[in-house]
């Protein structure tokens, strides 16, 4: 993808910190972290987010993300690892070539969860319906 941020990373043609590359896979340092260490994980090839990713490369991104977690946590003695991944604008995607963040978290470091909101009567059980009937489709 000629106008995509992080193609042009993965092809160098913007430098990054990496730290860690196999064949498909690149992990680099976010510009602007959550905390020191906060770490993209891209597939090398252009995929807009997850459901423009097939399995087998959902894998091999979630793989390095498990291999690199614990690394990434030691190396700047953080408490505790976020995983995330946004998809959609809505849910506060910037850069449309997807990725995984992983975000060293520290006790008292201030960052906080988003708060949940409590379902209507009788919701849950019909949101789960609509999700199980589209999961056996
Ligand atoms: P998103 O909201 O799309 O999941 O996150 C995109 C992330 O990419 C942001 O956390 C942002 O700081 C990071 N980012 C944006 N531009 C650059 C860049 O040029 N280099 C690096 N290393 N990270 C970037
Ligand atoms: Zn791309």
């Amino acid at each position: 993808m000629d106008d995509c941020l992080f193609c042009k990373i993965a092809e160098r043609d913007i430098p990054c910190e990496k730290v860690y590359e196999d064949q498909d896979v690149l992990a680099f340092l976010d510009i602007h972290p959550i905390n020191p260490g906060h770490t993209l994980v891209i597939p090398k090839k252009h995929a807009a987010d997850i459901s423009a990713l097939t399995r087998a490369d959902f894998e091999r991104l979630m793989g390095c993300v498990h291999a690199l977690a614990p690394i990434v946590k030691k190396a700047v003695q953080a408490d505790g690892i976020n995983i995330g991944m946004n998809n959609g604008g809505a849910a506060g995607q910037l850069v449309f070539h997807a990725h995984l963040h992983i975000i060293p978290r520290y006790q008292n470091d201030g960052f906080r969860h988003w708060h949940g909101n409590p379902y209507g009567n009788g919701e849950i059980r019909a949101v789960a319906e609509k999700i199980r009937s589209a999961v056996a489709n």
